[in-house]
């Protein structure tokens, strides 16, 4: 039909997985076309995800920055918080980052069509576009669809008091009183922001700890210091139902020990996890496996079981993280373009940009232990950095997995001011093969937090015997 379109290489979805596919893949000498059912590029991550979160977080961390100025002789005073102007300023970061992936996408030739793709056939997918239906056939094929929110059958989801992420994102108002329903990530990032505006923060959490998945030692700077200014931090409790009522939403917790209570909330934020797109594009019609879940199994190259499509980021399985996508999208465009790549790398780091950050890469000791792993450590305590002391900010931590038969790194965490950027230094070593020597007998530029991670190092080696 009119306006059909053919693609040596189609990408479903323009998240980072799907937009660095494609780039990748144009820069390649392929003619691409890029499927978004959204008018704007870039996927969760650039609209109602990474980006627009920490553009909140910034704000949060000056408005708690400035107030504890208070106790080194500096004082501002109450902030006054423009909502709207605060909104607005969010919305036009993201902006310039999804109106440059336009111009991106224009340098490189590759043809933009908007609306909702589904497969009809091994080398074809319908898109369901305003102006009508197109048919969009392809050599090879990358899914890029990405993941939504998971919600709860006992929840009433269409109440708008009841929010996920992307709600919670819009930033419609300030709640008196908010409950984070889900201590992982997502969850922690945005109590830090709602807590900073000024509202009054629950976190509800299933398991014994908050941001399950990270060390417990790592946490616990963080939690120490949400635990101070949050009015609740449940952990081993389930939220077993929640009732809109005209003067709030009325939450029945259930502890560990089976008792019940409840409390009401102006607000409920649901992050408890996401869930894969695979099952809303039809895959089957193309012969594209699709499990249970709507993840799509995927091998080494990111090939699905059909060798001329491929599925990349959160569609494909965990971490759900945006670094991991454009990763595999780069992977999945050069093995598309005849090059030879496959997904190998050593490490995913994970970043939690709360305040403090927490960051990991590579194994934890909680994952060593149960896998049975030897492994020695070194961990040096912020306390004794004097760039975390200058700061106001020493509660931080860093700490370093060696094999203890060779002593290469074989993992790290750290959680303080800055985190998710020192983590890198961590995601290098591993990726390097390096051992404790490398990083203790680096020259860190002092006095910095880098050095946390020398010092980590050293304090394994046994050579640090005084701590500064
Ligand atoms: P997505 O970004 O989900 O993009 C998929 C795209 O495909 C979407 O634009 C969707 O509209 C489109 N699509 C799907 N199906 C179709 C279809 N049938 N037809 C047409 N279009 C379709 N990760 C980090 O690494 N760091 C962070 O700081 C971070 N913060 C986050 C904060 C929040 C609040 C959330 C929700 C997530 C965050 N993430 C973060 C996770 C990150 O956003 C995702 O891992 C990442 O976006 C996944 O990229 P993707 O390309 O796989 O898919």
């Amino acid at each position: 039909g009119k306006g059909d379109v053919h693609g040596e290489v189609v990408v479903l979805g323009s998240g980072p997985g799907g937009y660095s596919a494609a780039f990748r893949a144009a820069d390649l000498g392929k003619k691409v076309v890029l499927i978004e059912r959204y008018s704007t590029l870039g996927g969760v991550c650039l609209n109602v995800g990474c980006i627009p979160s920490k553009a909140l977080l910034h704000v949060a961390k000056v408005i708690t920055d400035a107030d504890e100025m208070g106790s080194h002789g500096v004082s501002f005073g109450k902030p006054k918080i423009d909502i709207d102007e605060v909104r607005a300023w969010k919305d036009s970061v993201v902006k310039q980052l999804t109106g440059g992936l336009n111009g991106l996408a224009k340098q490189r030739k590759v043809e933009v069509v908007n609306g909702y793709g589904k497969f009809t056939g091994p080398n074809m997918i319908e898109v369901e576009a305003e102006e009508g239906a197109k048919t969009v056939s392809f050599d090879q094929c990358i899914i890029a669809a990405g993941s939504e929110p998971v919600e709860l059958p006992f929840i009433p989801h269409d109440d708008e008091r009841v929010i996920d992420s992307t709600g919670a994102l819009e930033l419609k108002d300030i709640p008196k009183k908010m409950l984070i329903l889900g201590g992982g990530i997502i969850g922690l990032e945005m109590a830090c922001v709602y807590d900073a505006l000024g509202s009054q923060i629950t976190v509800v959490e299933l398991m014994d700890q908050l941001m399950p998945g990270a060390d417990k030692d790592v946490v616990k700077p963080l939690a120490a210091r949400v635990g101070k200014r949050y009015d609740n931090i449940l952990l081993k409790t389930k939220v077993t139902n929640v009732e809109a009522q005209k003067k709030g939403l009325k939450v029945t917790f259930e502890d560990e020990k089976g008792e019940t209570s409840t409390d009401t909330f102006d607000k409920v934020l649901v992050s408890v996890g996401r869930r894969p797109n695979g099952k809303l594009i039809d895959a089957e019609k193309a012969g594209v496996a699709v499990d249970e879940r709507g993840f799509i199994a995927v091998d080494h190259q990111q090939r699905t079981g059909l060798s001329h499509i491929f599925a990349i980021g959160d569609v494909v399985g965990q971490p759900m993280l945006a670094h991991k996508a454009v990763h595999e999208g780069k992977v999945a465009a050069e093995v598309a373009a005849g090059n030879a790549r496959a997904f190998d790398a050593r490490v995913i780091p994970s970043v939690a940009y709360t305040d403090p950050e927490v960051a990991w890469c590579g194994l934890t000791e909680t994952e060593a232990k149960a896998q049975g792993v030897k492994y020695a450590k070194g961990v040096f305590p912020w306390a004794a950095s004097g760039r975390a002391l200058s700061n106001g900010r020493s509660e931080g931590m860093t700490k370093l997995l060696f094999d203890p038969e060779d002593d290469r790194v074989i993992g790290g965490a750290i959680v303080g001011t800055n985190a998710g950027d020192l983590i890198s230094e961590v995601a290098l070593a591993i990726e390097m093969g390096s051992d404790a020597v490398d990083l203790g007998h680096t020259i860190h530029p002092h006095p910095t937090l880098s050095e946390t991670v020398n010092f980590a190092a050293e304090m394994f080696e046994g050579t640090i015997t005084d701590l500064m």
